[in-house]
């Protein structure tokens, strides 16, 4: 089966995506792949342009004073730039442009809230991609959060949403709230247990919720000398793509948007991004 894959990347400062675009080298030139750029203020020349989010989107899912507050930051333009990708992804996907998606970010998103935001996120992506879907037809969705740390944000965001299947592995207890699922992890496992919880307690879920997307909010920091170390080695995430694509494929027609979220360190960036990528986009189907 051919599948596109569409990857939206802004040109950022800052050090774990230093060795991108050139790490995708042998990637961007595949018929698979698209490449949704944009290199801010001055973007050079490109097939196609990343958009920046529109501004009456944002309002739809966080506070107007939170919205103020977060535009006075330095990092606002590369947070609309963020969750814009993730938006123009999901548009995409709709259209049939692409069958799903890796977005870079330069700031996340599960952190952010309805009228919150720290660590690092200042705007929430999947929610404003959920909020942008919701609004041309589309009913259920999924968001899988294997970043080690609670997302809060987004849990705030979809407490009261039963639209969205939201599981969050995390150090948090089991908690469960209107399809808002806290799945606990322990503060070390291993790559093996950590494919079988998800596994035992992911894929059961959504394929009983029948989302029409799932989004993926990847971060890297549980990895093995990472901020949130929890023991996974730089392999492991290739693993979940394997997995979550298949999941993907049986319950949603492959549509799976992965949304770089934590992790700081270049060297694991630089491994297991292209690895993702190679595997949702299908080039790596001999491994
Ligand atoms: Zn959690
Ligand atoms: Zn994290």
């Amino acid at each position: 089966m051919t599948r596109h894959i569409g990857i939206f990347f802004h040109y950022q400062q800052g050090e774990r995506l230093r060795d991108f675009p050139q790490a995708l080298d042998g990637i961007l030139q595949d018929h698979r792949t698209m490449l949704y750029d944009a290199h801010y203020p001055d973007k050079p020349p490109a097939g196609f342009q990343l958009q920046e989010l529109p501004q009456d989107l944002l309002c739809q899912v966080h506070a107007p004073a939170m919205v103020a507050q977060v535009a006075k930051s330095e990092l606002y333009q590369s947070a609309l730039y963020s969750a814009g990708g993730v938006v123009q992804a999901a548009e995409k996907l709709r259209t049939g442009e692409i069958d799903n998606a890796f977005v870079f970010t330069g700031c996340g998103d599960h952190h952010a809230g309805w009228s919150f935001y720290g660590g690092g996120c200042y705007l929430n992506g999947a929610a404003l991609a959920i909020a942008r879907l919701k609004a041309i037809g589309a009913q259920r969705f999924a968001i899988v959060d294997t970043d080690p740390h609670h997302g809060d944000g987004t849990w705030d965001i979809f407490a009261e949403d039963e639209s969205v299947l939201y599981l969050c592995l995390c150090h948090n207890p089991f908690t469960e709230q209107n399809h808002n699922v806290n799945i606990p992890i322990p503060w070390h496992t291993t790559d093996e247990d950590y494919m079988n919880l998800l596994g035992r307690e992911v894929a059961p879920r959504a394929r009983s919720f029948r989302p029409e997307v799932i989004f993926w909010n990847w971060g890297y920091d549980g990895t093995h000398g990472e901020y949130g170390d929890i023991g996974l080695s730089r392999d492991c995430h290739h693993r979940m793509a394997v997995l979550l694509q298949a999941l993907a494929d049986e319950v949603c027609k492959g549509h799976l948007i992965a949304v770089l979220c934590g992790g700081s360190g270049r060297k694991v960036a630089t491994y297991a991004i292209p690895r993702i990528i190679r595997r949702l986009a299908g080039i790596d189907d001999h491994i």
